[in-house]
């Protein structure tokens, strides 16, 4: 019998020591809330704020209570009007068009190339059709589009870059971190993430205007002069008043959980992509199996690993992920006639309805993808893509 893995897809390394000391501290005073604070103590979500904003280098930083929060918080922030388009990814996480589409504007999905980025060319057109002013980019699965010449189309075309870093925690482009392109950028703290905190967002922007009617979107009152990584008082003048209360708010607790991890971010980092590359490595020069090229400009920081099954059949796609799993290696295949456990492509998104984009149907129709969380060792990605190897190659070479 040929060898099964044993391991779970789905099981994230447990909370760091410092992390859980530093939970049961705030859980020990009580003052979960974070504008809730003894004389003289400043909030552990506070220091968070301002430690992210440091990791970034960014003027300005906002904890939140999830990603999609984030998201749409910058939507509220850049004024964004009922029934105004909003340009997307095609393929992205549900929340990317969820968060669009819960301030009443309307999602216009923007192609996907094999490189699993979006399409430039496919931008450019419908920037010019719809004369939309915003982007709302997805480094969705941690790949990174050429964001010089993204940058460069849209400050030509006037259009304002929001980017979604979920995936993106600390990857860089020629140098420059993800989230440090667009005028605001918002990660996710949720459990499959790089920091894991349950739930949680985190939005960072240089903008003082935009950021402070983030702060006050996010719940803050007239407490916001105890955040530390907000913009001065100044920018609340004219804001303060004129700005919804849409709470959303993320607690002590959370924060006290995602401090010790944005200290050991960059070594989790490296060891998620020592996985990814133990896996490419097996998969390489498999008949019928393409792998994604990574441009030499990205420094990427995976998480999970995808490969394209391209012009295969549904069938033999669905075979290989049956024989994979039979063997215990879990893979969600993004081209599936109807999605499993969540959505992941523009045609899921029926609140939104666009005609059909077939050279992006094509890539859609052939990602797989594997999540790679650390519990995993290097041996354990080694088995993983020799399982994937063998099955792949046995699929292709009956078809
Ligand atoms: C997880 C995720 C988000 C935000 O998700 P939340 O669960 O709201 O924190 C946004 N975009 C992508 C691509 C994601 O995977």
């Amino acid at each position: 019998m040929s060898d099964v893995f044993q391991g779970s897809f789905t099981q994230q390394e447990p909370i760091p020591d410092d992390g859980i000391e530093a939970a049961l501290n705030v859980l020990r005073h009580g003052r979960l809330h974070r504008y809730n604070v003894a004389d003289g103590e400043v909030a552990e979500t506070a220091l968070l704020e301002e430690e992210f904003a440091a990791y970034m280098g960014a003027k300005y930083c906002l904890a939140v209570a999830s990603g999609g929060y984030a998201l749409a918080t910058s939507l509220r922030a850049l004024g964004v009007a009922p029934g105004e388009k909003v340009l997307t990814n095609a393929f992205t996480l549900a929340p990317v068009p969820g968060a669009i589409a819960s301030v009443g504007a309307v999602p216009v999905f923007v192609g996907v190339n094999e490189g699993l980025v979006i399409d430039l060319d496919d931008l450019a057109a419908k920037i010019a059709v719809t004369g939309a002013r915003i982007l709302m980019l997805s480094h969705m699965r941690g790949h990174l589009c050429d964001m010089d010449a993204l940058m460069a189309l849209c400050n030509e075309a006037g259009v304002q870059v929001v980017e979604d870093c979920a995936h993106t925690m600390g990857a860089r482009w020629n140098g420059v971190l993800s989230g440090r392109h667009g005028v605001m950028a918002c990660y996710s703290t949720q459990t499959y993430k790089h920091m894991n905190s349950g739930e949680g967002g985190l939005l960072i922007s240089d903008d003082a205007d935009l950021m402070a009617r983030a702060v006050v979107l996010s719940g803050s009152y007239m407490l916001y002069a105890r955040h530390r990584a907000a913009p001065p008082p100044e920018a609340f003048e004219d804001i303060r008043y004129v700005t919804p209360n849409v709470s959303g708010r993320m607690d002590n607790l959370r924060a006290a959980i995602l401090r010790p991890q944005l200290r050991s971010l960059d070594s989790q980092c490296a060891a998620w992509n020592d996985r990814y590359r133990m896996v490419e490595d097996g998969l390489r020069n498999t008949p019928g199996l393409t792998l994604v090229v990574r441009p030499k400009a990205e420094a990427f920081v995976a998480s999970s690993y995808q490969f394209l099954l391209l012009d295969w059949t549904d069938t033999a796609v669905g075979d290989v992920i049956d024989r994979c799993a039979a063997r215990g290696v879990e893979l969600k295949w993004f081209g599936g006639a109807e999605p499993t456990g969540f959505t992941s492509r523009y045609d899921s998104w029926r609140y939104a309805p666009t005609e059909r984009m077939p050279a992006t149907d094509r890539v859609l129709k052939g990602i797989v993808d594997m999540r790679l969380p650390l519990t995993f060792s290097l041996d354990d990605c080694a088995q993983i893509a020799r399982i994937v190897r063998e099955e792949v190659s046995a699929v292709y070479q009956a078809a």
